[in-house]
């Protein structure tokens, strides 16, 4: 079966030149991939004009299908309407619907709890094609592993047609976590997120923030390359090529790169498997 090779960015800060985001798209299209997807800043309507604004460039300007992040706990279900309105407008047929994160100090509504509330309402809402979210590793607020997957195949349940995996550098623990999944009949699509770690910091900080594990082979890598940006740099694209052509010798669905808006970094991992995903 084809594989789906997509990739994701984050809009840039809106005080930014117009030419930041067109620069790291210019520099993204030569991939081909089936789709890129743009993340969204929860904590209010008024994030979604920077991902509207994005999602609309890279569907019609690039030609390319955009998928809109959509994370639903600060929304009411008149925002949700409202947003779902524009991005058809935009011609935007598919929607990765999360529950997003509390951001201090903006309202809870409570329409949107779970994603699972969302991608209901979005699949009454009727029109579009819905992604959601999953994690390998558990999500780190769930009661447990198996509750975890309760609620993913709630999602699907729900609507979803294709899970795109929280970022991991184990990829037993997708393939333990895939090999779960199909046994709960939770039978889409997984994409899996692949994050090519370029720095120290950046780890640092996704390990805080994602709370995933680091195989001692990676750890290892930190502390052999580090402090050296440029080895740092070629390290990290290594792995995750490494890590990609185990997945698809795995039979995985698709890859999601995360590419933190580096253009460099996404060609130098595409052009070492371009050959393996269309194979
Ligand atoms: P849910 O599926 O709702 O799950 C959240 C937690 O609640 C889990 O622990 C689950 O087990 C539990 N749960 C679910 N249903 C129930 C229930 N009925 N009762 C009790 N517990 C329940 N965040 C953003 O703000 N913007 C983005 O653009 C963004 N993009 C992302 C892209 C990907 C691929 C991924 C993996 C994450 C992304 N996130 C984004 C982060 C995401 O919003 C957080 O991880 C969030 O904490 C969970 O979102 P979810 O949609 O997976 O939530």
């Amino acid at each position: 079966m084809r594989k789906t090779f997509s990739l994701e960015i984050f809009p840039p800060k809106r005080t930014a030149p117009i030419e930041t985001i067109y620069r790291t798209l210019d520099g993204l299209r030569m991939l081909q991939p089936d789709f890129i997807s743009v993340t969204y800043g929860a904590g209010g309507s008024q994030h979604a004009e920077n991902t509207l604004d994005i999602a609309n460039k890279i569907q019609n300007e690039y030609h390319i299908p955009a998928v809109a992040h959509l994370p639903g706990l600060h929304l009411t279900k008149v925002e949700v309407s409202s947003i779902l309105e524009q991005f058809a407008k935009a011609g935007i047929k598919d929607i990765l619907a999360l529950r997003g994160d509390p951001v201090e100090n903006a309202p809870l509504p409570g329409d949107f709890p779970y994603a699972a509330n969302l991608i209901r309402f979005i699949r009454g809402f009727g029109g579009f094609h819905i992604t959601a979210a999953c994690y390998p590793e558990t999500h780190p607020q769930a009661e447990s592993p198996a509750a975890d997957f309760r609620h993913l195949k709630e999602k699907v349940d729900a609507g979803a047609s294709r899970l795109i995996s929280q970022l991991f550098f184990d990829n037993d623990a997708f393939f333990r976590f895939r090999d779960i999944a199909d046994a709960l009949g939770i039978d889409v699509p997984i994409e899996a997120g692949i994050m090519p770690v370029t720095n120290k910091r950046q780890i640092e900080r996704m390990v805080s923030i994602c709370h995933v594990r680091l195989p001692p082979k990676f750890v290892r890598l930190l502390e052999r390359f580090g402090d050296n940006p440029v080895a740092m740099r070629d390290a990290g694209i290594a792995y995750a090529v490494n890590q990609i052509v185990d997945l698809l010798i795995g039979g995985v669905s698709g890859i999601h790169l995360y590419t933190m808006n580096n253009p460099y970094v996404a060609q130098e991992i595409y052009n070492r498997v371009v050959t393996l995903i269309r194979a």
